[in-house]
């Protein structure tokens, strides 16, 4: 049975990067019909934000990543926040120390720190390792501070296999003794985060590149123990696109690096978790749209690449129109709505007319209040753009167009795009002229501006009556 976790520590925002990881460990599963765990490591009191589990919870659903065992669901295993179970770390940590597989370390930072600052060494230099029985007695009993830290073996080397970077080979001599328990009682961070996924039966362990050196520390306390490893799955780096090309690191000089700050820019949820699901993994036909339901049939770890992923905002923007063109009109109104409503107000208007008119070029949600604020408040205009070589509109021909098309508009009664239509194609005939020629100034004096959505008739069909033939009027002046 395939259990994956994700472990978030709540650091106060969900960076694309983690999400990632949350929405891989959640395919991962469900593409095997396994269990998707939420954990919330949280053993860094220092690290701590406050209402950070809430961005977590909140992302999660918004996404969809519904877990199967969690904090504020239950399981098994729980509880499933990790300074809930700082008792449950202790003991483990002890057996080491009995087993003579780890020790006590009594040494005051004040002296970690000189060692440190010599800088012969990389890390500690292993002065508790060896303390003759006594000593440590007598401390305890003294009641010393300590830490415990794992006795990392001096000779060989340790090798695991990850299913994206293949194996990986790191010298012992180069592991640190690290620190399994802090002198406060709470354990180290890898330590806590290997006994839980121990605990929990988690199979993959699925995170970001950056994890990949520690990795064999980890296995080390696996070792230790004599406990089955998981299977691990490292992603690669997320780039962004530098103004000269070259890439770097996804950070904020490249745009918004968090989903609240995507969401905020005005991209969608799911075309979000469509987007971030190619971000280093490639389905076996090239396809790129996909809904999440479609992600968990398609997903398969072979599919995940170890190059860089390159966040392209240009594509992210596309992936947002291709959804909203997808849309049903039902959905497409529903987000649309509270927009429309930041220029109407509570008007009642013919909304299908803007829905043909905004669905098939939009880009984002966003775009819609400054598409249409002309319908809000007439631009200040000149003359001049009543000038249109092509449709033959002149300064001159305007004023007796817009007065042939407000006589005739004041006699339509039933106002709709259709009705406006016919009205107008007829008088453009009867007036022997381009309909572009009537047409061109009508719409001018409509919207105040040469480039609207929508023509003149829908245009006037959304002002209304009495609006678009007080428009109309001012164009005259
Ligand atoms: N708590 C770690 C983080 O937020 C997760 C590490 C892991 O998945 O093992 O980055």
């Amino acid at each position: 049975m395939v259990r994956t976790r994700f472990a978030p520590s709540p650091t106060g925002f969900m960076h694309v990067g983690n999400l990632r990881t949350a929405l891989y460990e959640y395919l991962v599963a469900k593409s095997q019909n396994g269990t998707f765990v939420l954990r919330i490591e949280d053993t860094d009191q220092e690290r701590y934000v406050e209402g950070a589990t809430d961005v977590i919870y909140n992302t999660l659903q918004q996404v969809g990543l519904q877990h199967d065992e969690g904090p504020d669901i239950g399981g098994e295993y729980g509880p499933y926040v990790q300074s809930e179970r700082k008792d449950i770390y202790k003991p483990y940590a002890e057996q080491l120390v009995r087993e003579g597989k780890a020790y006590y370390c009594f040494c005051t930072k004040e002296r970690l720190e000189s060692i440190h600052q010599d800088g012969e060494f990389g890390g500690y230099d292993r002065h508790c390792r060896d303390l003759p029985a006594e000593e440590i007695r007598k401390n305890l009993d003294a009641g010393m501070p300590y830490v415990i830290r794992q006795r990392v073996p001096l000779e060989g080397s340790t090798s695991f296999e990850d299913a994206v970077y293949g194996t990986i080979t790191i010298e012992n001599k180069e592991i640190e003794d690290q620190v399994l328990l802090k002198s406060d009682g709470y354990p180290t961070y890898n330590f806590a985060n290997v006994i839980d996924d121990h605990l929990m039966h988690i199979t993959h362990v699925v995170r970001g590149c950056e994890y990949l050196t520690s990795t064999p520390k980890y296995n080390m306390l696996y070792d230790a123990f004599g406990w089955e490893k998981p299977i691990y799955v490292h992603l690669p780096l997320i780039m962004g696109k530098n103004e000269d090309g070259s890439v770097s690191k996804l950070s904020k000089r490249h745009g918004s690096t968090s989903f609240q700050g995507l969401l905020e820019d005005g991209y969608l949820a799911p075309v979000i978790t469509n987007y971030i699901a190619l971000l280093g993994w490639c389905p076996k036909d090239n396809r790129e749209i996909f809904s999440l339901k479609e992600l968990e049939e398609a997903f398969s770890i072979d599919g995940i690449s170890k190059s860089p992923a390159v966040f392209d905002y240009d594509k992210l923007l596309w992936f947002n129109g291709e959804y909203i063109r997808k849309m049903s009109g039902e959905e497409f109104r529903t987000a649309a709505m509270p927009y429309y409503k930041e220029i109407f107000g509570d008007a009642e208007k013919p909304y299908d007319v803007l829905d043909a008119i905004l669905q098939p070029r939009i880009l984002k949600f966003k775009e819609i209040p400054s598409l249409l604020g002309f319908f809000k408040e007439l631009p200040e205009y000149s003359a001049d753009l009543f000038i249109n070589k092509k449709s033959k509109a002149t300064l001159e021909n305007a004023p007796v167009m817009l007065r042939a098309a407000i006589e005739t508009l004041s006699a339509i009664e039933n106002w709709q795009v259709d009705t406006i239509h016919d009205a107008l194609i007829a008088l453009a005939q009867s007036l022997e002229v381009k309909n572009g020629t009537l047409l061109w100034p009508v719409r001018i004096a409509a919207a105040g501006q040469t480039v609207t959505p929508g023509g003149a008739m829908e245009i006037l069909a959304v002002l209304g009556k009495e609006e678009a033939l007080r428009r109309l009027q001012l164009g005259l002046q």
